[in-house]
Order: C-alpha cells, then sequence, then structure tokens
C-alpha cells in the first residue's frame, strides 16, 4: 500500500518534470505587414526545430507597439501560416490583451526599486552619447511624463547560442537600463518578449539574428526576474543588400499564399536543407512533415545575413 502511494506520487513528480522540460518553441510575429520571405524562414526554421524535438509550436501576435499595427494584418499572417501548412497548438495569444500582467510586473519592479521613473527625452540620451547613462535611476523622479526603466543587472555579457555558438555581443544599448513602459503608456518590447515567453514555458527561441543583441537585454531580465532562461539559436536574416534585411517597414514583397511549397523549398534552401526531389507533388504538410525528419539545425549558415538577389524579394509577387 505504501509502495503503491510512493510509486503514485513519483508518477506524478515524472509528469510534472516532463511538462516542465518539454519543448516548446514559437513564431512571434508583429503584425505591422504581411509575412515575406524572411518572415517565412523564421516561422519555418522555429516550427521544424519544435516538431523535430517532439514539442509543441506556438503563434504569439506581437502588437503591443499599436501605432505601428496594421489593422486586419494579423488574421493575414495567420492565414499565411495556414496556407503554408504551418499549423500551431493552442491559441494565439495576443499582446494588446495582456496588458494587466504587463502592469503587475511593472508596479511591482517599481515598488522593489529595480525599476524607476525617468524623464529624460530621446535627445538628452543623444546628447549623453548615445547609451542611456543612468542619469534618473537615484533621483527618485515620479510618474508625471516619465518613462519607467529596469536596473539592469548588466552581468550577463555572453550566452551560448544553438546555432552560432558563444557569442558576446558589443553592442552597449544591450546593457543599458532598458525602458520598460514607453512615456506614452506602451509597454516595451525587451520587457514583455520576455514575460510572455516566461508565461508561455517557452524553451526555444529560433529567430532572426537582427534580434541578437537584444538577447543580452532578455537574458539579464530573465536573472532579474528569477526566471529559467530559454536556450536561442539565430538565425542569418535575408537581405536585399548588406544591412538591408527583408521587413515590413522596407516593405518586403508579401509571400503568394498560393504558392506554399515554393516558398517554402526556397526557404527550405536558404536555410540550407534537404529538399525531396518530388517537392512539387507534395501538399505543403506533406513538405513538411518531411523537413522534420530531415531538418538538421548543424547545417543552417553560421552568419548573420544572407544577400537574395532582387528576384528573390519579389519572387513571390511573379506571374
Ligand atoms: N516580434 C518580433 C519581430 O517580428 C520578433 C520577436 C522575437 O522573435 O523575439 O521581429
Amino acid at each position: 500500500m505504501e509502495r503503491r502511494f510512493h510509486t503514485r506520487w513519483a508518477c506524478a513528480a515524472c509528469i510534472l518534470m516532463a511538462d516542465y522540460l518539454r519543448y516548446t518553441g514559437r513564431f512571434a510575429p508583429s503584425p505591422s505587414g504581411r509575412l515575406h520571405f524572411g518572415s517565412l524562414v523564421a516561422a519555418l526554421a522555429s516550427f521544424l526545430e519544435a516538431r523535430a524535438n517532439h514539442g509543441s509550436w506556438l503563434v504569439r501576435m506581437e502588437d503591443i507597439d499599436t501605432p505601428r499595427c496594421v489593422p486586419g494584418m494579423d488574421a493575414a499572417i495567420l492565414a499565411s501560416l495556414e496556407s503554408h501548412g504551418l499549423h500551431w497548438d493552442g491559441e494565439v495569444m495576443y499582446q494588446s490583451l495582456q496588458h494587466a500582467r504587463y502592469a503587475d510586473v511593472v508596479n511591482s519592479l517599481l515598488t522593489r526599486h529595480q525599476a524607476y521613473y525617468c524623464q529624460c527625452t530621446r535627445k538628452q540620451v543623444k546628447a549623453a552619447g548615445g547609451v542611456y547613462p543612468g542619469t534618473c535611476r537615484h533621483l527618485g523622479l515620479g510618474p508625471d511624463n516619465a518613462a519607467v526603466r529596469v536596473k539592469l543587472p548588466g552581468s550577463i555579457t555572453a550566452f551560448e547560442d544553438d546555432i552560432l555558438g558563444t557569442q558576446a555581443p558589443n553592442d552597449p544599448h544591450a546593457l543599458e537600463d532598458t525602458i520598460i513602459r514607453r512615456r506614452d503608456g506602451l509597454y516595451a518590447y525587451n520587457l514583455v518578449v520576455v514575460l510572455d515567453d516566461i508565461q508561455q514555458r517557452v524553451t526555444h527561441i529560433v529567430r532572426g539574428s537582427d534580434l541578437l543583441p537584444t538577447t543580452l537585454t532578455h537574458l539579464n531580465l530573465y536573472q532579474m526576474l528569477d526566471a529559467k532562461t530559454p536556450d536561442y539559436a539565430h538565425l542569418p536574416v535575408a537581405a536585399v543588400a548588406p544591412g538591408r534585411k527583408l521587413s515590413k517597414q522596407n516593405h518586403a514583397t508579401p509571400l503568394d499564399d498560393s504558392r506554399p511549397t515554393t516558398n517554402l523549398v526556397s526557404a527550405l534552401r536558404f536555410l540550407n536543407q534537404d529538399v525531396p526531389d518530388d517537392w512539387y507533388s507534395l501538399t505543403p504538410e506533406a513538405l513538411l512533415s518531411v523537413a522534420t525528419t530531415r531538418w538538421d539545425r548543424k547545417k543552417v549558415a553560421k552568419q548573420p545575413e544572407i544577400i537574395v538577389d532582387d528576384h528573390e524579394s519579389t519572387y513571390y509577387s511573379g506571374p
């Protein structure tokens, strides 16, 4: 009897542990425009990593920066993912619906003096050399016309990237007291991305290398919040010229959702993955299932960007 009791508790512990350790990946687009080839690469790599590890794959709409969001783009992005066979698990989380949770964290950081109000203007920070020097850290300012900054520990200055190996990005902004709530009341990306990844128990983050420097900010925030850090893997971004990545802001051509397998094959090739010879006869789902079994993260190029020619960037809107 006693033994059965122990076994039962041991099993419950195993289930909790397995749940805790379970691979959870995610794709976190901002609905400021339609998906383009660069976003497909990030969606596909995070999807294949998750599925190859028998994990779940979540989609989160990063619609926190409301002035940059374009109405209807969330639906367009989800439709595009669906048509490419990139089916996610569970409900899509919208950051715009999470304000109460973000407010609780910001208020408790302020109460614990781990965050403070800052009235410096962008111009003043620029005049001080561009990197925020902690001017308001000890001034005890009030909330009027102020942003909230976090006292970033700054002790984590390097990390192990699952694709690139040891990374110590040399970006002074990554270790400054980052803004967590803007003067206009909007919560900042650096805070909410961390809070949501914690909330959704994301264990692995696969994203473009343009976000690599901010990873140091995020890791320092995890430390401050006493939360377990995820693993990171940064992919090369698709660019039309050095330093000019395809992005919604620079009007990269949207994916043509009527050619999902062609788009997926281009993205697989960009990621240096094997493409089955008969890909053109496969549905997106069947192609993804083969790609999952063949997925090899080690083949992804260890470089910040890959130049795709103009033809590639406009390919999807071709005749
Ligand atoms: N929302 C970000 C973007 O669209 C991605 C954030 C992330 O993957 O951490 O670039």
